[in-house]
């Protein structure tokens, strides 16, 4: 039998600063049994003991105060579930699942703080003709008004439509400032409107919608002949990018409104572009929001609230946007499925994915989960083949162009014979026959980890941080800066350990290439985008825009580029060091290569003119390479899933990772042993696992903060979760004994981040 507790721990209002203050309550007998985390309960309040509703977020023997002056719980509520109920529910579901305090879990689900603004949306329109205007934009044009170019050209493609203000400041980066001028000169008209409520269904302007092609049609009719048997399911769309999926999304979404649901729209946020938003708003109108990072506080708020009181009917955003609270989701989408943004860094370390199609369990009548990827992750695959998920496969490009032509440079012969370069001979040509074509060209580097370190070629010294276990990279004007903590020491010319010169950065940084490209072709224009140089605000937008409007020939980036935005004259994408994220120490780094290299060769030859893409390897035999350059998912997956059998690793099997954090080294690891021992003891009774560790974490230090962690793979999820409730109580109880100073203890299940 479970075991029962005296007291529960009660919020009131549902809110952020209430989770922390709870009132505590006597379970009485008869309820014992049935009150859990998260349960609906009554109770007594204040001191006229009005019937309050609450809900428990925690439940223990330990009586706050005297006990003799602790209100009894009155009765479970049993009404009707609410959207509050459903948060709780999802927030109890996600500190069992993926393992954190209630309270951090509740955080996690519950939207923005409370911030009463007044709701108006914002739109801006044509005001002058269109003769006037195209005159005016060919002047903005030769002005070199970059920002008034880019807003009159969107608006002249559609001069019909009112386009969301928010939209233009955030994804066009056009400055308040700006508009507010052309305003002013008579050009544009920016109308406010206090939102309304309007009748659900309403009959949005079709704009641009498509007639669906046999194969998308498909997709829509087995999924509307599902959900109208009452099936709920979860599907894969595995499609390469312009195959039609955001089509699609857009006909479900369609056909759930008309059955007067919600639809949740789930987008990576570097590819929530100004285009794939303006599909949305070109079609459903303002029955559509869009959540990301650039709104305030406020505006998150509101956009929460008008979907609450039926304002809207879909939501796109990045993770967070699945907790919009909606009366009546209908389906959640997901788009990119494999992006590893999707899991979250901070406990509860959850999955948007599980998350997604857990909340779709919950809602009233169950909503449907559909999932998109070019390159499903390895789990979603796993699961469709297992029959879990419903696989539909879109194989053609629909905006036509040819799949590129791909090549593989072995870098270790281009060494051979005497290329020093970091172009290889392959690449040299076709970059010098694409500038005279005046066709655009990309650089891609995967910089995950080595980029720009600093060592000495003599004894192989290599510069770190003091406080963190990471290398220090070089930046302009000599300075060695640590990303991790911040640390910055002048760079040195002398190795401190064997008094050398040979010290020198490894030259592969997005930095570095731009350099080189330069030298090389001095005729180039080279527009660069890594961390650097889109740390301001609209600064990435900034940067792509220009590259689509060909005010540059070479994008040279990091991952950035190859997501989002299609550039119709590139013809050329050069992968400088594809096997750089095979170095990495985790059990993804094949799968995530092989995304990398897919994408980015993808975005060779979207337009009329085909397309090359170079491959330059130093394991030109590796699989992932191998089969990301035939753009061949199947080939990558079965080798993959070959070695994730082998190995015990997700999704075959589940891990956990036990992160410990600890200010003293020593105590880190004598305490992480302890866990271990602890689980080993209770392995008879939870289930046979394998044990690995403790072992420091890839990065072991990190402000002076020694960190080390457990590895536990099990095939049952569940015995998973009976290990970590084992050591979360160790861990309260060491706490409440003031045992755990300096030491804190992480979960994070199937991990997906490095740690
Ligand atoms: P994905 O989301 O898979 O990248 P999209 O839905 O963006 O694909 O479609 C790629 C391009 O093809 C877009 O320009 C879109 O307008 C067009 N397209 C999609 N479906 C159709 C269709 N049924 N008929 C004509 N054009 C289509
Ligand atoms: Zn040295
Ligand atoms: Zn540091």
């Amino acid at each position: 039998m479970e075991k029962t507790y005296e007291y529960a721990n009660i919020i009131i209002d549902i809110s952020h600063e209430k989770v922390d203050r709870p009132f505590q309550y006597r379970i009485p007998e008869r309820l014992r049994e049935k009150v859990d985390v998260g349960t609906p309960v009554e109770i007594p309040f204040g001191r006229g003991n009005t019937l309050r509703k609450g809900y428990v977020i925690e439940l223990t023997d330990e009586p706050n105060w005297e006990p003799d002056k602790i209100k009894e719980i009155a009765a479970i509520r049993e009404d009707a579930v609410s959207a509050e109920d459903i948060s709780i529910r999802l927030a109890a579901w996600m500190k069992s699942h993926y393992g954190s305090t209630f309270s951090a879990a509740l955080k996690t689900v519950l939207p923005a703080n409370k911030k009463q603004t007044r709701q108006i949306h914002k739109f801006v329109s044509l005001r002058m003709n269109l003769r006037e205007a195209t005159e005016y934009y060919y002047e903005c044009v030769r002005k070199k008004q970059k920002a008034r170019e880019r807003i009159l050209k969107e608006i002249l493609e559609t001069p019909e439509e009112r386009i969301p203000y928010e939209l233009i400041t955030s994804k066009l980066n056009v400055s308040a400032a700006t508009l507010k001028s052309l305003s002013d000169q008579g050009i544009i008209r920016i109308e406010e409107e206090e939102y309304f409520r309007k009748p659900v269904a309403g009959d949005s302007s079709r704009y641009g919608a498509k007639v669906l092609s046999p194969e998308q049609q498909a997709i829509v009719s087995s999924f509307t002949g599902d959900y109208d048997e009452g099936k709920r399911d979860t599907y894969l769309i595995h499609g390469i990018t312009g195959s039609g999926k955001t089509e699609v999304y857009i006909a479900l979404i369609d056909e759930m409104i008309k059955r007067g649901k919600q639809a949740i729209v789930l987008i990576p946020e570097i590819a929530l572009t100004y285009q794939t938003l303006m599909r949305f708003y070109r079609h459903f109108g303002d029955r559509v929001s869009v959540m990301n990072s650039s709104l305030s506080p406020g505006e998150k708020y509101d956009q929460m609230e008008r979907a609450r009181c039926g304002d809207i009917d879909i939501i796109i955003g990045p993770r967070s946007a699945l907790f919009t609270p909606f009366p009546n989701t209908g389906i959640i989408i997901i788009d990119e499925e494999h992006e590893s943004t999707y899991k979250s860094e901070n406990a509860p370390k959850f999955h948007a994915r599980e998350t997604a199609i857990e909340l779709a369990k919950l809602v009233p009548g169950g909503a449907s989960v559909v999932l998109g990827s070019a390159t499903p992750s390895l789990e979603s695959y796993y699961r469709a083949k297992e029959g879990e998920y419903k696989l539909f496969e879109l194989k053609r490009r629909l905006t036509g162009g040819t799949l590129p032509t791909v090549e593989i440079a072995d870098l270790r012969e281009e060494l051979r014979s005497g290329n020093r370069s970091i172009f290889s001979r392959r690449l040299q040509q076709l970059m010098e026959d694409r500038l005279e074509k005046g066709q655009q060209a990309m650089l891609f580097i995967n910089r995950r980890g080595l980029a720009g370190f600093v060592s000495c070629r003599s004894c192989g010294h290599v510069f770190k941080c003091p406080h963190c276990d990471v290398s220090l990279s070089e930046h302009r004007g000599g300075r060695l800066v640590c990303h991790y903590c911040g640390y910055e020491e002048p760079m040195r010319k002398i190795c401190p350990k064997c008094q050398s010169k040979y010290v020198s950065s490894f030259r592969a940084g997005t930095q570095q290439i731009e350099d080189e490209v330069k030298k090389f072709w001095p005729q180039a224009r080279v527009l660069r985008m890594d961390a650097d140089t889109t740390r301001a605000k609209g600064s990435y937008d900034k940067i792509l825009s220009s590259f689509a409007n060909k005010e540059a020939d070479v994008l040279v980036g990091t991952q950035m580029i190859v997501k989002g935005h299609d550039f119709p004259d590139v013809t050329l994408v050069g992968i400088l060091a594809a096997d750089m994220s095979l170095y990495a120490s985790d059990y993804r780094a094949s799968e995530r290569t092989f995304q990398l290299l897919t994408q980015a060769a993808g975005r060779a030859g979207r337009g009329e003119m085909p397309g090359n893409v170079v491959v330059q390897t130093y394991q030109p035999e590796h699989y992932s390479v191998q089969t990301a350059s035939k753009q061949d998912y199947e080939a990558f997956y079965e080798e993959e899933i070959a070695y994730r059998d082998l190995l015990r690793y997700p999704p075959v099997s589940h891990m956990m990772s036990v992160q410990i954090q600890s200010k003293d080294e020593e105590e880190g690891m004598q305490f992480s042993n302890r866990l271990r021992a602890m689980m080993e003891m209770q392995s008879s009774d939870i289930g046979k696992a394998i044990f690995i560790g403790p072992a420091a974490a890839a990065i072991s230090k990190i402000n002076d903060v020694y960190r080390m962690a457990v590895y536990v793979k099990m095939d049952d999820y569940e015995g998973l979760i009976a290990y970590k409730d084992m050591l979360e109580k160790y861990i309260k109880d060491q706490e409440a004994l003031g045992k755990l100073r300096g030491i804190t203890v992480q979960f994070d299940f199937d991990p997906v981040n490095g740690f």
